[in-house]
């Protein structure tokens, strides 16, 4: 999540509100933060006041003093806490908001950018309070960890909120699917009967002693059999592929493998990985340069393509991938986490291209090369 730094005052408790100018009503501030470049005292009503304005008077009230107020939009939601971090847990011109269920998780993925915690408090309220806050017209929101499932029945509650909340709003679930190996809590989901749901499942191998060594535990088949209880449901699944060093080798044997026993997916995702938390510990035996994971990938790809599949290729650069399988790459990198690095100056492909996560400015391929001049069938 974009997080910046502030001085902060008055501040004992996280503070969470929306972003605004100024613009609402009287009755309706309390779940508000006032944000103006200039202000010399709190208005009446709001939960706290950000300012540049050096010498505000807090007069008792939370405020936050921030070298610059242009980060912000009406509309954004954020958290500001005693040590003086905004975090920006939702931002209205992005389509990459996602709400973190939980923070646990009951797998060690090798790769995780995100390690898990052991114990926390439940955060479906206010993840609840969260949703409210957000814009109603939202096109898509995220349920991410963690593992979601791990909060149970509450999983289902934070959906029927939102769909309740945010009726235009896609919601595309991350879960390693080892719940829903329970047929009554796939069951559960389906009854929630949303018109426009995914649930993301990253499966890693074929062969299920590489994939529990890669999630640290002993799963497969359960996430196996949760895949068939969501087809069994209806639900719309996608699977998710993380490249690295343990994965590439057997990524054509793998797409067959799927396209035999999981016909029913809509798509399936091949992912480049991020190298932060767990993937950045693991560095050495994870890393393999993307451009020399070509070939298998582009079997994979094209096997899946030809059979009638929906591949995709996430995180990737468009200079390094053979120029048949460019079209299937996607633009996938959070906007607050996406970058280009020198070598993209000038390149045709900036914008279409995924470019880089902010954690890989120093690992990535070695093959990065500005693209001058683009064919029109490169990506069509
Ligand atoms: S040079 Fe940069 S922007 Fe261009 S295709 Fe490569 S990674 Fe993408």
């Amino acid at each position: 999540m974009k997080q910046i730094c502030s001085k902060t005052y008055n501040i004992n408790d996280d503070i969470v509100g929306r972003i605004t100018f100024g613009k609402s009503n009287i009755f309706c501030r309390t779940n508000e933060i006032l944000v103006r470049k200039d202000i010399n005292k709190p208005l009446f009503g709001y939960s706290a006041t950000i300012t540049e304005n050096e010498s505000f008077s807090g007069m008792g009230k939370p405020y936050c003093i921030v070298s610059s107020i242009e980060q912000f939009q009406e509309g954004d939601v954020v958290v500001l806490n005693k040590q003086g971090e905004i975090i920006f847990v939702y931002e209205i011109s992005s389509n990459h908001n996602a709400i973190m269920a939980t923070e646990r998780c009951n797998h060690r993925c090798v790769m995780c950018p995100q390690p898990p915690i052991l114990k926390e408090k439940d955060k479906t309220l206010f993840n609840l309070n969260l949703v409210s806050l957000f814009d109603k017209s939202t096109q898509e929101i995220g349920i991410t960890g963690g593992e979601p499932t791990l909060i149970e029945d509450n999983l289902f509650v934070l959906i029927r909120h939102i769909q309740k909340r945010l009726p235009k709003a896609s919601i595309s679930i991350l879960s390693n699917g080892v719940k829903f190996a329970e047929k009554e809590y796939a069951a559960k989901l389906a009854k929630c009967h949303h018109r426009d749901l995914q649930i993301d499942i990253p499966l890693f191998s074929d062969i299920a002693q590489e994939h529990n060594r890669i999630v640290g535990a002993k799963t497969f088949y359960k996430t196996v059999q949760g895949l068939y209880n969501l087809a069994l449901f209806r639900q719309r699944i996608g699977l998710r592929i993380v490249v690295h060093k343990q994965t590439y080798k057997r990524l054509p044997q793998f797409a067959d493998f799927i396209y035999h026993n999981f016909p029913f997916v809509s798509q399936v995702a091949f992912m480049q990985m991020e190298t932060t938390g767990l993937a950045k510990d693991n560095i050495k035996e994870l890393w393999i340069d993307p451009f020399d994971y070509n070939e298998q990938l582009r079997e994979a790809v094209l096997l899946l393509a030809d059979r009638g599949m929906k591949p995709y290729i996430y995180n990737a650069q468009l200079c390094i991938l053979p120029e048949d399988i460019r079209r299937y790459a996607q633009q996938s990198i959070s906007d607050w986490k996406d970058i280009y690095i020198p070598e993209c100056d000038g390149c045709v492909l900036q914008g279409q291209c995924a470019g880089f996560f902010e954690s890989n400015r120093d690992a990535h391929s070695s093959h990065i090369k500005k693209v001058e001049n683009i064919s029109d069938d490169i990506l069509c």
